[in-house]
């Protein structure tokens, strides 16, 4: 069984660390690190030697750091882009591909919305409660990054439509809205077009290609744009450091990267961007907001195409920058932890299924079963116990009209909310009383009904046998004592699964699920073979990162901008919000500023 955490340039945890021992200077003990070779240990000041060069060099070729390239790259700066993957797109290709950029967009005004910076300013700043759990969905943004992206909202989207994004000829919605205002639909989605995509490897069906919505297109339209303006990206170049001129003062003046073995330094005449997508993959750095995020929750979304290392973060922290906003992380709204759609597979996000033929189906290594009804399954924890109404949900998020008569900023709002109770995160992750702080695994239990009446095919490419993420037995007794693999720390006893199942059965019989309300519940798990299939929560969302000011430059602990330093998107902080819009935006203020700045 391998229990490596792999990305799309294929090479494994064990390796880099391997690698990046070899490469790079010792690291102190204690030095917090990622697993991929950066660490928050002081690097030195301004090195010697200088393998390459460049005006604004970006760190990641996502969402943000396309955008900043080309737009500093036609300002005039020359534009190097190191991405640590052996392709562009970061989680932005994998992703959806909805864009709520507002305030007044030509697709707005074209669908009869009026939208204006300072409705939508006013919008992502409520303090008031919005959410169906009884959670403000924007108290605590950061006023002024929330006023930049409200007043560069919509050139941002005019920018992406010049640059040759297509969104899809449709009015704009809510659909994939994720805190994005309660006032007015600003959902734009662009369309997937006819490159392969990233989870197939295949082009999807050509009469869907304009009307079917993902990040595939976006990102592929954006290289083309950041080829055609003479942008230089360089694959599989992993930052490991930023420099200032001195460890800890100064302008910072370039980078560190690690490829193939190799270790360069890339010189940045006029400023670095950071654009490197956050820190959900790194369990000791996620841990700092919520401890429960142990080993575990390997899950995460957009992985195994890139990793959210924390590395652009750390590295930032390591020259003095500060993070910001915080609680953003911890506030249960949004989507930073996701219930799972498909069991059976490690990589189990809802929205992103990885089928053979995708570059990086063999580090998947499974598509997973998709549930399409919680009925036909009940969810267990390591000891074999049922925690929670299988059909309940996760975290909820405001989007355009979620609240009816809704006004802004008032306490009233609160009481036109309904509230919501059945979220499942917090009983799945509230683990099996040992004093560890994680939840440890969650096993779906299903039987060959369930099989049948989802119409599953329990078997590989489907399901991963081999890592210990599916087992299946022909009795339950068995089953359970099958269940060995890495985050399994307790056996589960043979007994406890029996049990639970009897009871279960019993409440299906009685029409009453006496423990945890589970509506009806319907199917009773009768018919061998039974089946123990991974079902633990996902990780999806960074919403805290470093310190930046409106002009995405980012700030050391006093509040002082550190010189030709920026950042955006997911490993930015102080703006609560899903996605690509923020991302994009601020990709687009970070690349004009960095462009603007004095050459050194
Ligand atoms: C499955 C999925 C669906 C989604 N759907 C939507 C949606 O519909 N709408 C929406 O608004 N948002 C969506 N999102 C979120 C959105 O994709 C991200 O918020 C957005 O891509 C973040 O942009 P970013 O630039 O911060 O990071 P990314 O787009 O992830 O880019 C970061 C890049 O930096 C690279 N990198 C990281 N570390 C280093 C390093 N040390 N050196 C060099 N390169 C490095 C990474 O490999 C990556 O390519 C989705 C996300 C996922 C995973």
């Amino acid at each position: 069984m391998s229990d490596e955490v792999k990305t799309n340039s294929g090479i494994s945890r064990r390796q880099f660390l391997k690698r990046a021992a070899g490469a790079s200077a010792v690291v102190a003990a204690g030095t917090l690190m990622t697993q991929h070779g950066a660490s928050a240990q002081t690097p030195p000041g301004a090195p010697t030697r200088w393998d390459k060069e460049a005006d604004v060099v970006v760190i990641g070729a996502g969402c943000t750091g396309l955008p900043a390239a080309i737009v500093a790259q036609e300002a005039g700066a020359k534009v190097i882009v190191v991405e640590a993957e052996a392709d562009i797109g970061g989680h932005a290709i994998t992703s959806g591909g909805n864009v709520p950029l507002g305030g007044g967009t030509s697709a707005q005004k074209k669908s009869g919305i009026e939208d204006s910076p300072d409705l939508l300013f006013k919008d992502l700043t409520d303090w008031s409660v919005v959410q169906p759990n009884g959670f403000p969905d924007y108290r605590y943004n950061d006023k002024e990054i929330i006023r930049a992206f409200a007043d560069n909202s919509a050139p941002t989207f005019e920018w992406l439509v010049a640059h040759g994004v297509i969104f899809i000829d449709q009015p704009v919605d809510t659909r994939g809205g994720i805190s994005v205002g309660n006032s007015v639909p600003r959902e734009m989605h662009t369309a997937v077009r006819h490159w392969p995509m990233v989870q197939t490897g295949k082009p999807a069906d050509p009469t869907v290609q304009m009307t079917t919505s993902s990040g595939n297109g976006l990102m592929r339209d954006l290289e083309v744009a950041a080829k055609k303006a003479g942008v230089e990206i360089l694959l599989e170049h992993r930052m490991v450091s930023i420099f200032r001129e001195t460890p800890n003062s100064g302008r910072v003046v370039g980078i560190a990267v690690t490829t193939k073995g190799n270790r360069l330094n890339i010189r940045a005449k006029k400023a670095v961007i950071i654009g490197t997508g956050g820190s959900t993959g790194n369990v000791n750095f996620r841990r700092m907001f919520d401890p429960r995020l142990t080993e575990e929750y390997c899950g995460l979304s957009g992985m195994p195409w890139s990793d959210q290392d924390a590395s652009g973060e750390i590295a930032a922290m390591a020259i003095g920058a500060s993070l910001w906003g915080l609680y953003n992380q911890t506030g249960e709204f949004g989507t930073h932890i996701t219930k799972p759609g498909m069991v059976g597979c490690q990589y189990n996000y809802r929205n992103l299924q990885w089928v053979p033929g995708s570059r990086v189906f063999n580090l998947a290594r499974a598509s997973g079963l998709r549930v399409s009804n919680w009925q036909n399954l009940i969810l267990v924890n390591m000891l074999g116990q049922r925690f929670y109404d299988e059909t309940g949900d996760q975290f909820s998020a405001n989007n355009a009209g979620d609240v009816k008569r809704y006004v802004h900023g008032s306490y009233l709002n609160a009481a036109n909310v309904k509230y919501d109770p059945r979220n499942f995160l917090n009983a799945a992750m509230a683990g099996i009383g040992d004093g560890h702080n994680g939840g440890g695994p969650i096993w779906a239990i299903f039987d060959a009904d369930a099989v049948a009446r989802q119409k599953w095919r329990p078997t590989p490419p489907n399901v991963d046998i081999d890592a210990g993420f599916f087992f299946s037995a022909n009795t339950l007794s068995e089953l359970a004592s099958k269940i060995v693999m890495k985050y399994q720390r307790v056996r589960m006893p043979s007994k406890n699964l029996e049990e639970t199942v009897e009871r279960y059965n019993k409440f299906v019989a009685s029409g009453s699920d006496l423990d945890f309300g589970k509506p009806g519940p319907l199917y009773k798990i009768a018919k061998p073979p039974f089946y123990a299939a991974w079902a633990t929560p996902v990780i999806h969302d960074t919403r805290a990162g470093l310190r930046i000011n409106a002009k995405c430059q980012v700030q050391d602990m006093n509040g002082q901008v550190i010189p030709g330093l920026y950042c955006g998107g997911e490993s930015a902080g102080g703006f609560s919000q899903h996605g690509l819009a923020r991302a994009a935006c601020q990709g687009y203020i970070a690349g004009k500023q960095a462009a603007a700045e004095k050459a050194i």
